[in-house]
């Protein structure tokens, strides 16, 4: 049997972190048994339903790596289907035309609590069925499905184990109302099914719909798939996870500068584990990911965590694909990277000194831009006139050079040091403040050499002309 699972956001919003990590759960089980993955819009709520949440949904599924074999579907589109089988349970009289009034069953609710009884829909109802009776064809009325009264529904949850619901408890569902409309806990079960999908993977919030669903399938005939429900994420404050806890949406985890591997990384150990591992590669993640390994108990949500993982990430990727994640952030922060050194290097050189991408772009501005000004702080202390000599003297060799590689640039500074009798601080510091503008960055030598000889040579005087008009103010 080839494994099949899906992902069925609603689109009432974009993708948030907990959409994302179901995702990305049925994604790697799909994967991890050579299976398939399905991609379904559950649109059905047409009040809530708009095209910008599919639009984000889809962007943020594709920039997760996310990918579908199959989809997306829309439920809209499958209306059709979904009535052939409402009528199909109607010939089989495992449906049933229900003519009760919203206020007539808002009277017998009443009445149920006030003699505290379980509210809830009861065919056998003496008033129920007397309006059944009168009602004439062609009155406006629901669909309702003939759950089993007697006996009970137990599966076998993957994450949580053997779950049992008395029929009892489980009144006749509405599955087609008065407008005609199919509703959502019957589309579930015929996508499903029509799909082949064999593993539902979703939500916690959803397990209370499970036994429904599972009477259901088996009206229809239909193989039950196997089930796993997730729990919640929480924020650090153990409270449910919401967009007072900052980012939520995926896509503002691209804004903030995360790598979707990082963030991908940082959600399948979000409850999931495999032993005590916690950096995994795509590869290993689908080698060794399994639905009963996850917790049962919600997760709390650590973005110190996250960042630690995104600057591995930033780390020990291949610089290629970090550059393909920085352009965002280089367009966003308006960084021209045509002239100047190829990108890949500057990330190589910057990058382990980066939380996020922000950082790492901001990082590279002086690669390709120059700048008119010193900052102000780091220009106070180190560009002084003690710097002078060391500066010209560096200067004169860097003009001088040839060969411009940082081993050479290394030896310039060597030799500065050497000639004037200094140490290495008196013009490692000037000549860093010289030539990116600020007082941090990686090894000055192999800074000075992406950026390239001319910028250089203009920066270094840039510098000393600043020495030279702070000394005529003084
Ligand atoms: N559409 C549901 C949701 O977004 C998911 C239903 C399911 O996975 O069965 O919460």
């Amino acid at each position: 049997m080839t494994v099949k699972t899906r992902f069925a956001p609603s689109p009432t919003g974009y993708l948030h972190v907990g959409g994302a990590r179901t995702a990305l759960y049925s994604w790697l089980y799909a994967k991890s048994q050579g299976g398939e993955f399905v991609l379904r819009i559950e649109d059905t709520d047409i009040e809530r339903s708009t095209q910008e949440a599919v639009d984000a949904i889809l962007e943020g599924m594709q920039w997760m790596g996310l990918d579908w074999d199959e989809g997306p579907y829309y439920q809209t589109k499958r209306f059709d289907r979904y009535n052939e089988m409402v009528d199909k349970l109607l010939a089989e009289d495992k449906a049933y035309k229900c003519y009760a009034s919203k206020e007539l069953l808002d009277e017998i609710r009443a009445e149920q609590e006030a003699n505290k009884e379980m509210a809830r829909y009861d065919a056998n109802h003496p008033k129920i069925v007397a309006v059944n009776q009168a009602a004439k064809d062609g009155d406006p009325c629901v669909i309702r499905f003939r759950n089993p009264k007697e006996g009970s529904v137990v599966f076998e949850d993957q994450i949580r184990g053997r779950i049992e619901i008395s029929n009892s408890q489980l009144d006749d569902l509405i599955i087609r109302r008065t407008d005609g409309s199919p509703t959502y806990n019957f589309c579930v079960v015929v996508d499903d099914w029509d799909m082949g999908i064999t593993h539902v993977v979703r939500g916690e919030d959803h397990i209370n719909n499970t036994p429904r669903q599972i009477n259901i399938y088996e009206a229809l005939g239909a193989p039950v798939p196997t089930f796993a429900h997730c729990a919640m994420i929480l924020g650090d404050d153990g409270a449910k996870l919401s967009k007072r806890h900052g980012a939520v949406s995926v896509m503002q985890y691209r804004d903030e500068g995360y790598l979707p591997n990082a963030l991908n990384n940082y959600l399948v150990r979000l409850g999931w584990s495999h032993g005590d591992q916690e950096i995994f590669s795509r590869e290993e993640m689908i080698e060794f990911f399994s639905l009963n390994a996850i917790s049962k108990s919600a997760s709390a949500f650590n973005t110190d965590k996250l960042l630690w993982l995104n600057n591995h990430y930033i780390k020990t990727s291949e610089p290629e694909y970090v550059a393909e994640h920085l352009q965002w952030h280089l367009d966003n922060q308006s960084i021209n990277i045509e002239n100047g050194p190829v990108i890949t290097d500057v990330i190589k050189l910057v990058g382990e000194r980066c939380n996020t991408l922000i950082e790492l772009a901001e990082q590279s501005r002086y690669f390709y831009e120059d700048f008119s000004e010193f900052e102000a702080g780091a220009a106070k202390k180190h560009l002084r006139g003690v710097a002078k000599g060391p500066l010209e003297l560096a200067l004169s060799k860097v003009e001088a050079l040839n060969d411009w590689t940082t081993e050479n640039l290394h030896g310039v500074i060597a030799q500065v040091c050497e000639e004037l009798e200094i140490g290495m601080g008196k013009i490692g510091m000037p000549l860093r403040v010289a030539v990116t503008g600020g007082g941090q960055s990686p090894s000055v030598d192999a800074v000075m050499q992406l950026i390239g000889q001319e910028r250089v040579i203009s920066r270094i005087k840039m510098a000393l002309a600043f020495i030279a008009e702070r000394e005529a103010n003084a």
